[in-house]
């Protein structure tokens, strides 16, 4: 039952990455976003991230189990 959890995690790995400037690539298109202002912003699909809201503080996520 509980099949879909590595997939759900990959895809909070990849847009932590995204968040982070460690990778470059839209999660809905896979092409190539750019990063401006706080914001990540995909000129292929026109999707949009905000990462001010982390970038003042780390994002360690600890693996505890
Ligand atoms: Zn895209």
């Amino acid at each position: 039952m509980s099949a879909v959890a590595p997939l759900h995690r990959t895809l909070e790995q990849e847009l932590q990455a995204l968040l982070r400037g460690a990778s470059l690539e839209c999660l809905v298109c896979g092409e190539f976003v750019l990063h401006a202002g706080g914001m990540i912003n995909c000129p292929e699909c026109s999707s949009s991230l905000r990462t001010g809201a982390g970038a003042a503080e780390p994002l360690a996520v600890p693996h505890s189990g």
